[in-house]
């Protein structure tokens, strides 16, 4: 058939193994069907037609799609991309509960006042009512999600400085979840460059870069996500001369346009240019800061733990520069044992999947503990978020924070909370 032509790249699995130590679900589960092998081994029984595309996308509906096993695999298969094909094969609905909230983050419109309605119930007393009174124990997903959102930090006032003559001209895309949970995060990114001398855009309407809709294997509603993007990118093409993304998944969901699009001659150009203005946050800010040491004089004097985020890493190979920023603003850091693994967080699958999800989390978890870091660090609002539940359900207080709130704190420019 010509859609399982897809998955030829399963036929050059050799079963050598070199993938099973990195997998971190068969490093938690120990089991062939949840390691990349056993995977491939699924891929090809839905290819000559042994499972169907139900079973098959049932089977591989684990997968953290964090792509570890494309850097280990000698033979070049790509394990993380098959999963992605063969789910969009099998056309597995998601729940409702999960549909509702992708349909939310999508539309930023309907995001906005739900966003609000998040703040408020951040706030409000009646979080500690719900929890003391278990009133969501018979509500088990909504018990997740609620256990999933974080504390109300206080608020920053960040005080613009004046755009100078000739200012970068930067587009910025602020994640979904990070708008939604992180309210500093924007706050802190907008406030950093425009000490930088970057004039910044917004994308009228941006909702969500479409990565939920990528993983799941849903190609209509990526490609639909991905086309308004680019709809409102193309209002600005002419003001900007880059783009920057204050969340690890929505730029590596961004630059895979170019390759979705390849064949539609309207967006597919336009994708191609897109894709190649995305510039990465840390170098940016490395590049504009001047003397790191002057612009950011204030580093946190505790021990920070940085968590990658595992696509970043092994999907576009850049995993290096937030390190390089926190080395150069002489922060005191820590190197995790393992530290491209995934944290269990995966898109959805700590919500669809919690108890494999929280199994992978425990290694992540385990290893911070044994860092001795006082501060976990990361750039990507979905491994934030998963840490921090995990964290707080393990009873330890470590603070959880977006890289752009430790460089706004640690800069110069830094005046207080409200
Ligand atoms: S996916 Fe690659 S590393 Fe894993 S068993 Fe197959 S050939 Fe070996
Ligand atoms: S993408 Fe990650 S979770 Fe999925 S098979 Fe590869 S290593 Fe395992």
């Amino acid at each position: 058939m010509k859609d399982f032509a897809k998955l030829d790249n399963a036929l050059l699995c050799t079963h050598c193994g070199f993938c099973l130590p990195v997998c971190p679900t068969y490093r938690a589960e120990n089991k062939e069907i949840q390691s990349p092998r056993g995977r491939v081994s699924a891929i090809l029984a839905l290819r000559n037609g042994t499972l169907t595309a139900k079973e098959t996308g049932k089977a591989l509906s684990y997968c953290l799609l964090c792509r570890a096993c494309h850097s280990a695999c000698p033979a070049g298969v790509k394990v993380g991309k098959l999963v992605m094909t063969a789910r969009s094969l099998a056309k597995i609905a998601k729940p409702w509960t999960v549909r509702l909230f992708h349909f939310i983050t999508d539309h930023a419109p309907v995001s906005r006042p739900v966003t609000r309605l998040v703040r408020f119930y951040q706030k409000s007393p009646l979080r500690k009512e719900v929890k003391k009174r278990r009133w969501l124990t018979n509500l088990p997903w909504i018990q997740r999600l609620d256990n999933l959102i974080p504390e109300l930090p206080p608020a920053y006032t960040t005080v613009a400085a004046s755009p100078r003559k000739n200012p970068l001209r930067v587009a910025l895309l602020c994640g979904c979840m990070a708008r939604m949970f992180y309210p500093n995060v924007e706050t802190a990114t907008v406030s950093l460059m425009s000490h930088l001398d970057v004039e910044l855009f917004h994308l009228e309407g941006f909702g969500c870069c479409g990565a939920p809709h990528r993983e799941s294997g849903n190609r209509k509603a990526f490609v639909r996500q991905a086309r308004k993007v680019l709809d409102r990118y193309r209002l600005l093409a002419e003001k900007i001369d880059a783009i920057v993304c204050d969340t690890a998944v929505c730029r590596v969901t961004v630059m895979s346009y170019a390759r979705l699009l390849a064949n539609d001659p309207d967006y597919g150009p336009l994708a191609e240019q897109f894709g190649a203005r995305v510039v990465d946050f840390s170098a940016l800010v490395l590049a504009r800061c001047g003397d790191p040491t002057r612009f950011f004089p204030n580093p946190p004097p505790e021990k920070i733990a940085f968590v990658d985020h595992c696509q970043t890493q092994h999907a576009s190979g850049t995993m290096g520069s937030p390190r390089e920023l926190l080395a150069a603003i002489l922060c005191e850091q820590t190197k995790l044992p393992r530290s491209d693994q995934c944290c269990g967080a995966g898109g959805d699958t700590m919500l669809t999947h919690r108890y494999h999800s929280e199994r992978v989390r425990k290694d992540k978890l385990k290893a911070i503990e044994e860092s001795g870091a006082s501060i976990v660090v990361g750039a990507n609002a979905g491994c934030l978020l998963n840490m921090e539940a995990g964290l707080k359900k393990a009873g330890r207080s470590l603070q959880v924070r977006h890289l752009a709130e430790i460089l706004l704190e640690a800069s110069n420019n830094f005046k207080n909370y409200t």
